[in-house]
């Protein structure tokens, strides 16, 4: 049997392999453009149902910074027992953004989450909503906020966009109602209240 190889059909398996390259280098293209759009539609979508209508061009300049305050604020977390250090950024209904990290402790059930404390910061500023929250990890793979700040997110912004970024180009983009459906709240205390007071 000859084993050698055949220059021409060497260079069509080449050249095809180019072109399903190229073809692939243009999906890629195609479908981070289709990202781009649909974060943009996302977040536009959720700012609406909170009342705040945002121009296009503000929009990606203010993502950037709350992404941007995330990633500093992780600089400053505390984590000796877990290694795993969060920076956190909340976008506050006034417009404002308030930073927080992870703050770990020799007790462990004391440990306190980055994005509960920028949400702490926001409410003791005076903050009763937030419209999104950044979080950044100094890790290969994006992570989303733990069940418990999910819970504390819901009470100030159950609409509210959440961005998980990371060193890599990986990110997470949902909102906190979806990564919390049939939430606890405000709302099944007042049920329970009428609840109460119509079998009296
Ligand atoms: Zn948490």
């Amino acid at each position: 049997m000859n084993a050698t190889s055949n220059p021409s059909s060497d260079h069509q398996i080449f050249d095809s392999l180019r072109l399903e390259l190229r073809r692939g280098c243009l999906i890629v293209a195609v479908l981070a453009q289709l990202r781009v759009e649909h974060y943009g539609y996302t977040l536009r979508k959720a700012l609406a149902e909170q009342g705040l209508a945002i121009e296009e061009s503000t929009l990606y300049p203010l993502l950037r910074r709350l992404e941007k305050a995330a990633r500093a604020a992780a600089k400053a977390a505390y984590a000796p027992y877990s290694k795993f250090f969060v920076g956190a950024a909340v976008l506050s209904g006034s417009g404002r953004i308030y930073s927080g990290c992870n703050v770990e402790n020799a007790s462990y059930g004391l440990c306190q989450c980055a994005e509960r404390t920028a949400l702490f910061t926001a409410v003791a500023s005076g903050e009763r909503s937030i419209r999104a929250v950044a979080i950044f990890t100094p890790t290969a793979e994006a992570s989303g906020p733990c069940g418990a700040c999910r819970q504390a997110l819901s009470e100030f912004g159950p609409e509210a966009l959440v961005i998980s970024t990371c060193n890599s180009s990986r990110r997470l983009e949902s909102t906190v109602a979806a990564l919390l459906p049939a939430s606890f709240g405000l709302r099944n205390l007042r049920k329970a209240r009428g609840a109460k007071r119509r079998r009296r």
